[in-house]
């Protein structure tokens, strides 16, 4: 956990977010920004501050297979939908926790911006 991170600071319940899917090791969350009409990130509970810090590929695996569980339930797996973690400021990598976004629910167009 870090102290100062915002994305830690949901998983602490200190900062309101409005939570989709949590389990022992993720949480899900709407972003406050939505870019399509689903937009969820999806985080490790574990701090850790971008894909270039990142060791656990079980934490990884987890984060990825909860967002395919939300794409589900939120029944945009069968449409479509896209994963995607911005790593660095280069990329648009603004927190610097990790996460997963989840987009879908509209036609997107490749490659992004
Ligand atoms: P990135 O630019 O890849 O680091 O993504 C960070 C995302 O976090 C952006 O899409 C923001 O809209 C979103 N975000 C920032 N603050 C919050 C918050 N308090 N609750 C939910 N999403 C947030
Ligand atoms: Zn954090």
């Amino acid at each position: 956990m870090s102290s100062d991170c915002l994305f830690c600071r949901i998983v602490r319940h200190e900062i309101p977010a409005t939570i989709v899917r949590e389990d022992e090791h993720t949480l899900a969350f709407r972003d406050i920004d939505p870019k399509a009409p689903t937009h969820v990130l999806v985080i490790p509970k574990t701090h850790v501050a971008s894909l270039n810090e990142a060791s656990d590929p079980t934490a990884l695996g987890r984060v990825l297979l909860a967002a395919r569980e939300i794409a589900k339930t939120e029944g945009i797996a069968d449409t479509g939908y896209r994963t995607v973690i911005n790593t660095g400021a280069g990329a648009g990598q603004t927190v610097h926790h990790v996460h997963v976004h989840l987009l879908g629910g509209r036609p997107l167009s490749w490659p992004p911006g």
